[in-house]
């Protein structure tokens, strides 16, 4: 995905997959970690498409279901 410089600096920076997965599991709407080609950290988003599904959603869902 690409970040403008604007959107990269204005979002909060993760150094891992995993603190932004944890992060995206406590928010109350869907967000998905994604690596930033500026500052190759990993920023959350909502746009959700062409995302891969994290696995603490494939559960949520799973048990919805
Ligand atoms: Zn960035």
């Amino acid at each position: 995905m690409q970040t403008r410089p604007a959107i990269c600096r204005k979002k909060a920076r993760y150094s891992s997959e995993a603190e932004a997965l944890g992060v995206a599991e406590r928010a109350p709407f869907i967000l998905r970690p994604y690596r930033c080609g500026l500052c190759r950290g990993f920023h959350l988003t909502s746009r959700t498409k062409g995302m891969r599904v994290p696995d603490f959603e494939r559960k949520r869902r799973r048990n919805n279901a």
